[in-house]
């Protein structure tokens, strides 16, 4: 049985799906106006790897994450790039992509685009001031914080830690400073759309709201992201749902810790940013953040990744040379049980890729000393197994022309020919197969 932490019962449940083994699942998605650094790439490792293994335990799941292609930011960067907004936003949206294939993530099912909705943007605003929930002022529409008593539900904040958590700025015309923005007029030469109220662009926190209810009817069993998310984004998102449409947005509220550069935020300011487009080894990368438990967080620094690239250097090694001995063709059904039991176990336990990460260390060690080609087998397919549920799998193909040559160089040896056995080695250790 699978269980889970959810952030807003600060509870690990049982996982179960509103519909059977339906799973919807949204993660907040990118604003693409820049290229992301690794510690964005931390949820999109987490969830990728979250909807694989709830494939793995044979739920069927529909994975959305959006693309914020409207906000100030970008307004700023296109200005600075010359180049139009839209430019901007495609160009950062195919990075995203190439960021996301680089740490070996599948695309989610859908990723829809915030300015795509926005004629559903300006309908849901409708509802929230028609109920009462929202109001006109001369800079905008915003929501009243003070209408719900579930808003700090998802932060677990009561009324006092809400107002410490708000940054206290410039309040405008807002009634209360926790209030927040839906759309925000502006006479700026940014991108702007029409509306009731005024040209201007939506709230962030609106886009989601209003993504979630047009793609999932505003129902979700799982909603995540990282755990800069959880205020004021999320609770936002939530409180705005249940504004709207009486329900709260998700069953389970997921969120992945952060990634610093050893103690320090990472962050452009302090120069201390490493971007994933920069990163010249995506599994490895993958493997040290599938390394640390989810909710943890990580402190990341180039030693740390030396180590992980060696660590998977030795998988793959090991994984090779067993590969060999096997041969070409070999049942790769055949598995051990027992391994795949502590895999599930230990994925059960609220994802602790961490210990699985030390399972599969312990049985490459053991690939290493087992003789019999049974046992050596299903260790093998078990370990593969586990690594294409964590997309960390080594790229290789084991082909007839390698065992041959593997064979020229066993012949050799046998035949005393020292000059060719130590060719045949030489390319077969530098290909990493023995
Ligand atoms: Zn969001």
């Amino acid at each position: 049985m699978l269980k889970i932490y959810n952030t807003q019962t600060r509870k690990t449940e049982e996982f179960k799906p509103i519909n059977n083994n339906k799973v919807n699942m949204y993660v907040c998605g990118p604003t693409v106006y820049s290229d992301i650094h690794i510690g964005n790439a931390r949820p999109v490792i987490f969830f990728d790897v979250l909807k694989n293994y709830l494939e793995f335990i044979n739920y069927e799941v529909y994975y959305v994450s959006n693309i914020t292609d409207v906000d100030d930011k970008i307004i700023e960067e296109a200005k600075k790039a010359k180049l139009t907004e839209l430019e901007l936003t495609k160009k950062y949206t195919k990075a995203f992509i190439e960021a996301t294939n680089k740490v070996n993530s599948n695309l989610p099912d859908l990723m829809p685009k915030a300015t795509n909705y926005i004629k559903e943007m300006v309908k849901y605003i409708k509802v929230l001031i028609d109920k009462g929930f929202a109001y006109q002022t001369e800079s905008g529409v915003y929501f009243d914080s003070t209408k719900l008593s579930e808003y700090g539900s998802i932060s677990n904040q009561n009324k006092e830690e809400l107002e410490k958590s708000v940054r206290i700025e410039n309040k405008g015309d807002k009634r209360d400073f926790k209030d927040f923005s839906l759309w925000k007029i502006t006479d700026d030469q940014g991108i702007k759309f029409e509306s009731p109220w005024g040209e201007g662009r939506p709230g962030w926190h609106t886009e989601c709201a209003v993504m979630n209810h047009e793609i999932f009817n505003g129902v979700l069993d799982i909603h995540g992201g990282g755990s800069d998310l959880i205020f004021p984004h999320h609770e936002n998102e939530n409180i705005q749902t249940i504004a709207h449409s009486g329900h709260e947005l998700s069953k389970y509220w997921m969120h992945v810790g952060r990634l610093d550069f050893g103690d320090e935020k990472m962050s452009k300011s302090l120069g201390n940013t490493v971007l994933v487009k920069d990163i010249d080894n995506g599994l490895a990368f993958r493997l040290l953040i599938l390394a640390h438990h989810y909710r943890r967080p990580i402190s990341f620094n180039n030693e740390l990744f030396d180590e992980y690239i060696q660590i998977y250097d030795r998988i793959t090694k090991t994984l090779k040379r067993t590969n060999l001995k096997l041969g070409v063709n070999f049942n790769q059904d055949e598995v051990d049980e027992e391994i795949i039991s502590k895999f599930v176990d230990e994925m059960n336990n609220d994802l602790n890729t961490s210990n699985v990460i030390t399972l599969i260390l312990q049985e490459i060690k053991n690939l290493n000393k087992i003789n019999d080609i049974i046992d050596i087998k299903k260790t093998y397919n078990s370990i593969t197994k586990i690594l294409n549920v964590l997309n960390i799998m080594p790229e290789y193909k084991l082909t007839k022309e390698i065992v041959n040559k593997y064979e020229a160089w066993e012949e050799a040896r046998q035949n005393k020919d020292f000059d060719l056995a130590d060719t045949l080695r030489k390319e077969l250790s530098n290909e990493g197969w023995i």
